[in-house]
């Protein structure tokens, strides 16, 4: 078992903004030396999160509509009298920093319907995201050599 980490900065645009990211981690899968393992995705920020959904354009303004909507935004939250985005770090604390996802034969495992957003509360920012590959090198067996050969 190995490890293998990537920095990847990451530029929105917007102060609410869902990114597709998956993209950018297969990529890494792909360049890696590992045919199996996990790989960790982290972001090292309070005022944004990560989720896996579905990458439908109404469903994506849906979940827009549902951030701007779980908090009153305008409300006079404690944490606006030293910075003004409480309503950035609330939202963000309800989405998760890291996730994990398989992967096989340098392919994410994800489902069908599954895409991996980067979601932005506080944009427009520079961010970063970390992906991390715990794996390991399959090398070609000796009786899958020979199979291939008989074929
Ligand atoms: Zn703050």
């Amino acid at each position: 078992m190995g490890v293998f980490s990537q920095e990847l900065p990451l530029k929105t645009r917007e102060r609410l903004e869902l990114i597709n990211i998956t993209g950018l981690i297969e990529k890494v899968v792909e360049e890696s030396n590992f045919d199996e393992g996990i790989a960790l995705v982290f972001i090292p920020h309070t005022t944004a999160g990560l989720l896996i959904n579905e990458a439908e354009s109404g469903l994506l303004d849906d979940f827009k509509t549902l951030l701007k909507t779980m908090v009153r935004w305008e409300a006079d939250f404690k944490h606006n009298r030293i910075d003004s985005n409480a309503p950035s770090h609330l939202v963000g604390g309800l989405l998760s920093p890291s996730l994990s996802i398989p992967f096989y034969e340098r392919r994410l495992s994800l489902g069908t319907w599954q895409s991996i957003f980067f979601v932005e509360l506080d944009g427009p920012r520079n961010r970063q995201f970390k992906v991390v590959l715990y794996g390991e090198t399959k090398l070609p067996s000796i009786t899958g050599q020979l199979s291939k050969e008989g074929d």
